[in-house]
């Protein structure tokens, strides 16, 4: 393979006057102005149904940004024939051209088609600037072009051959004898490109489902892959009901893996279908999941008080919590906790929650009802229970869109449903120990939940903190030390995590592009 070098994509900053801020908001304009008409792709054809459904957005829900369609059992039936005839020929494609054309889409996105993601998924999604470009943008180019870097260097590596005059050894790299189902969240633009592409990138063809709260930035990213010369049928784009989807795609003896970033509850019900079909399947199919956590900030009582507010604050808030990774229960000794009370109430208040065009918003609305019903459900609890106190925010208004203020609850209860459930949403539970008692902290955040996906500490003791990175090894699949527990960045935090949080197999990282491939060992002997 020719060698390249790669870099993150930077992150840029639409400053008042800049070309990039009036492209964004040509883009911006264009996408909010009209309803884009989404088809359902299978092979080259578009497909459209009798069961049609609209992407509105979520802080201003009136307003419908695309209009698609759900495929039935049947179209996803046909997709799956489709690529199973296209996979033999793809599988042929060199790599080297596979990784030459995810380079090349990389770069399209990183100029030319930057802005289109960037406003599709602000508007869709309810990003604000920078919670998009660092997603939509920036993530999503790193991962296609991470991955194509980490595919070359899997090809390089070949097994021993001691004497190669008698024996030679070999590994190829083969795709997956079946199709990929990739089964995508809203909540990030990239991680829909990854499911999907990365699989596609090894030689698989793949059944992509995308969320229905992301359809137009997740098919914006299919026309670009399509426009790089990706053939068709190799990546099939299948909006779809999910118990619609998860029966066709579990029902076929094709199935040869599911990679999802979604629900506990959705991944457990993949692995229940999965259990009920073995007997139909040609392969064990590989099951790849990132669900959900519960993740932590533990304070010691020697941390730094302004960084545990201004991380806490960013990690709970940012993209109103709906991140994987948010921290979701914050447990502050008693000794700090006046001070980082207040610094959290009154940075709460200068939060902006706003529409995704204004550039001073900080977040905007929840991604749908069903969020906000839920989310809000947890506040009213929180309201009327006993052992819990409301000490910011608490307001929400669903009326024009999807608004739920940035909420801070503290608790006496430090196993209550509101430090244990993922809520997903911008609620930040806060649980105050005696300081004496931080030890027993180290516990409570490892085992009050199922989860390990996040965490942090937050502590200036270097003793204490070689400690509790020692006993929290299995309680995050991201660990921080003196930073939030958010922000991953490929390649240099490959992200997911063990327990109920998924498989862990790090997105970003340099194990993930080879996962979906099935090597095989040749030993020649002459
Ligand atoms: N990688 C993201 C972060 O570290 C979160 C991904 C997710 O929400 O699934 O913030």
């Amino acid at each position: 393979c020719t060698d390249f070098e790669v870099e993150n994509e930077p992150i840029w900053g639409y400053l008042p006057g800049s070309q990039e801020r009036t492209d964004l908001e040509a883009a911006l304009k264009k996408y909010a102005g009209e309803t884009a008409d989404v088809p359902i792709m299978i092979g080259d054809k578009e497909y459209r149904t009798d069961q049609v459904m609209y992407q509105p957005m979520p802080h201003d829900h009136n307003k419908k940004i695309a209009k698609f369609y759900y495929a039935t059992d049947e179209l996803i039936k046909e997709a799956i024939d489709t690529a199973m005839a296209v996979r033999a020929s793809w599988e042929k494609v060199p790599l080297e051209e596979k990784f030459n054309m995810w380079l090349k889409a990389a770069d399209l996105m990183a100029g030319k088609y930057r802005q289109d993601l960037n406003a599709t998924t602000m508007l869709g999604q309810a990003k604000t600037v920078i919670q998009a470009e660092i997603d939509a943008a920036c993530e999503l180019i790193d991962f296609l072009r991470f991955n194509a870097l980490y595919g070359k260097e899997g090809t390089k590596w070949q097994p021993r051959s001691p004497s190669p005059e008698v024996t030679i050894n070999k590994i190829r790299l083969r795709g997956l004898e079946g199709f990929v189902a990739a089964i995508a969240p809203f909540n990030f633009t990239a991680i829909g490109g990854n499911l999907a592409y990365t699989p596609a990138m090894m030689g698989n063809v793949v059944m992509w489902k995308p969320s229905d709260t992301a359809i137009l930035s997740n098919y914006t990213i299919y026309k670009i892959m399509r426009e790089v010369g990706v053939p068709g049928g190799v990546v099939n784009f299948l909006p779809s009901d999910g118990p619609v989807f998860g029966g066709a795609i579990t029902k076929s003896p094709h199935l040869a893996a599911v990679n999802f970033t979604g629900s506990v509850p959705t991944f457990q019900w993949i692995w229940k279908a999965v259990g009920e079909n073995l007997a139909i399947y040609t392969n064990f199919p590989r099951l790849v999941g990132e669900c959900g956590g519960k993740n932590f900030h533990l304070i010691h009582p020697s941390a730094d008080v302004t960084s545990v507010i201004n991380g806490s604050i960013r990690s709970a808030f940012e993209y109103c919590g709906q991140k994987c990774s948010a921290c979701s229960r914050l447990y502050v000794p008693e000794s700090l906790w006046p001070q980082i009370k207040e610094g959290l109430v009154s940075a709460q208040k200068n939060l902006k929650i706003g529409d995704v065009q204004e550039y001073d918003s900080f977040t905007s609305a929840v991604i749908d009802e069903k969020a906000f019903d839920r989310i809000a459900g947890y506040i009213d609890y929180a309201k009327s229970a006993g052992n819990a106190e409301i000490i910011a925010g608490g307001n929400y208004d669903k009326s024009k869109g999807f608004f739920v203020e940035p909420t801070i609850i503290q608790t006496t209860d430090p196993i209550d449903k509101l430090i244990t459930e993922e809520i997903f949403g911008p609620v930040l539970t806060v649980y105050v120990f005696p300081d004496a008692e931080v030890d027993n902290m180290i516990t409570a955040a490892d085992k009050s939940t199922p989860y390990a996906l996040t965490g942090a500490i937050f502590a200036k003791d270097k003793a204490w903190l070689e400690k509790a990175t020692e006993l929290l090894k299995n309680a995050a699949g991201n660990f921080y030390i003196n930073d939030k527990s958010t922000g991953s960045v490929v390649a240099q935090q490959p992200f997911g995590g063990a327990r109920m949080s998924g498989t862990n197999d790090k997105a970003g990282g340099v194990q993930y592009a080879l996962k979906w491939t099935s090597p095989q060992a040749i030993k020649q002997t002459f």
